[in-house]
């Protein structure tokens, strides 16, 4: 990705989808992009207005006319990259972007690599790395709410974040370096009650940042909702009921589904992989041992659990069971085959997939329980690579402080927020590291 004898290239490619369309749009970026342009576009002025709008005709070298085309400008420092940059919207056919696209080629420009827009920006300086990777996410995000985490952090406000641990940092290692410089020449040092709390703000900012992941993760790859219960609970059937589709198989014999069954819905703001499972039960069948075991692997993973409840049977001595091993704060009961229940039996809700009774309520339910479980705060952490990151940074922190407490080793100290400071600044980029960058830009498409 990186090539620093490339950097000087003027790159062009196809940013808007490819395949027929409305229009199309062409980028083209570098310190010779007016003139490049102007090669196949002379309507444009020798120094157009910046981010102003230019219509005429694109033409080949050999004055053919390719299309009709809207050219938007951008002057150097004012663009997505902070180069030159030259937007052509052009009609949306595969062969006009293509000969365009050669035309370009031929006036000097490069194709561009997959994601060389987004890397020059932050080579420019225009976005940091967690920004340049928040772009990438804005891209893939697939429900409202991951757009909007995926947009904060472009506008950088996870970044801010980070900034502020890294300032925080850099004030206690200044600090700490005068104290060890005051002390070897015996005089008064820092009062340590501004370093001490100083360094629990850096400790509460990381705790936080660290607890939001589990929740943005929620978001990103959606809750996984875990049906369990008896064979012939009705799990497989409430399944299909709430993907309103026949995803699992449904059969009178106890024991079929030995296998997990996945489908996914979409809850409104939040994405979510229902997941049958196994029916649990006492069993020698070794194949459906494997199933038990898979169903207990599964629960362990579970975001939510949905204790599937023969209504027909009551609530059985081997669902109470089943229920203690379940985690209380992520379970609901859900009553089954209400149509077919003689008995009362305490549940949170009571449904029946022959006769869709209780599903939309089923699914309220699930929707706020995701609900509660939505991050509200303005910016967390929701990519991987900085929970990772953070991850490592926490430990340094913690023996900071014992370090601290005990008043033993300043240098000691110095040197776990040194390394927490090169943490910080790989997550934000700052040190550059080829591998780290080529790690954030190769899931880029081209001509972003
Ligand atoms: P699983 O083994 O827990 O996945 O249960 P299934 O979904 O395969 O259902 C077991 C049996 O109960 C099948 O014969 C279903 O037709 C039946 N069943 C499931 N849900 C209902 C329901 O809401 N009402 C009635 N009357 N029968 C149901």
């Amino acid at each position: 990705m990186f090539h620093p004898e490339r950097d000087e290239d003027t790159i062009c490619a196809l940013s808007s989808g490819a395949g027929r369309a409305g229009i199309s749009v062409i980028r083209v970026s570098g310190k010779n992009a007016l003139e490049y342009v102007r090669k196949n576009c002379s309507f444009l002025a020798p120094q157009p207005e910046s981010h102003r709008a230019y219509l005429g005709e694109f033409k080949s070298s050999g004055d053919d006319s390719i299309d009709q085309v809207l050219v938007t400008y951008f002057s150097f420092g004012h663009s997505y990259t902070g180069e030159e940059t030259i937007e052509i919207s052009c009609h949306g056919s595969p062969s006009i972007v293509s000969e365009t696209l050669e035309q370009l080629i031929q006036s000097g420009c490069r194709a561009a690599d997959p994601g060389e827009f987004t890397f020059r920006a932050f080579m420019n300086d225009r976005i940091d790395l967690v920004q340049a990777e928040g772009v990438l996410s804005l891209i893939e995000s697939q429900s409202r709410s991951s757009r909007r985490h995926a947009l904060r952090q472009l506008r950088g406000e996870a970044s801010k974040q980070f900034q502020k641990i890294e300032e925080d940092l850099l004030w206690l290692l200044s600090r700490l370096e005068i104290n060890i410089d005051f002390s070897l020449e015996g005089l008064q040092s820092e009062v340590p009650e501004t370093i001490s709390a100083k360094l629990e703000g850096v400790i509460d900012t990381t705790k936080h940042l660290l607890s939001s992941y589990e929740s943005g993760r929620l978001l990103r790859e959606g809750a996984r909702v875990v049906i369990c219960g008896r064979p012939n609970s009705g799990k497989s059937s409430l399944l299909n009921a709430i993907l309103q589709e026949e995803r699992a198989i449904v059969d009178a014999t106890p024991g079929t589904t030995r296998d997990t069954v996945e489908g996914r819905k979409s809850f409104g703001f939040a994405s979510t992989v229902l997941v049958d499972t196994a029916g649990i039960r006492e069993t020698e069948d070794p194949v459906e041992k494997t199933g038990v075991k898979k169903t207990f692997d599964s629960l362990a993973g579970a975001d939510l659990i949905l204790l599937a409840i023969d209504l027909s049977q009551g609530m059985t001595v081997e669902d109470e069971d089943l229920k203690m091993k379940l985690d209380p704060k992520k379970t609901l009961i859900v009553g089954t085959k209400k149509d077919k229940a003689t008995l009362f039996s305490d549940v949170d809700i009571a449904t029946s997939s022959k006769t869709g009774e209780g599903i939309s309520e089923l699914e309220k339910k699930i929707l706020n329980f995701l609900k509660a479980h939505e991050p509200i705060d303005t910016a967390e952490v929701i990519q991987a690579r900085h929970y990772g990151l953070l991850k490592k940074v926490s430990p340094m922190l913690a023996r900071t402080r014992a370090l601290f407490e005990t008043k033993s080793g300043e240098e000691f100290m110095a040197f776990e927020l040194r390394e927490s400071l090169n943490l910080i600044y790989e997550i934000l980029g700052k040190n550059f590291n080829e591998q780290v960058i080529h790690q954030v830009f190769k899931d880029f498409c081209i001509g972003k």
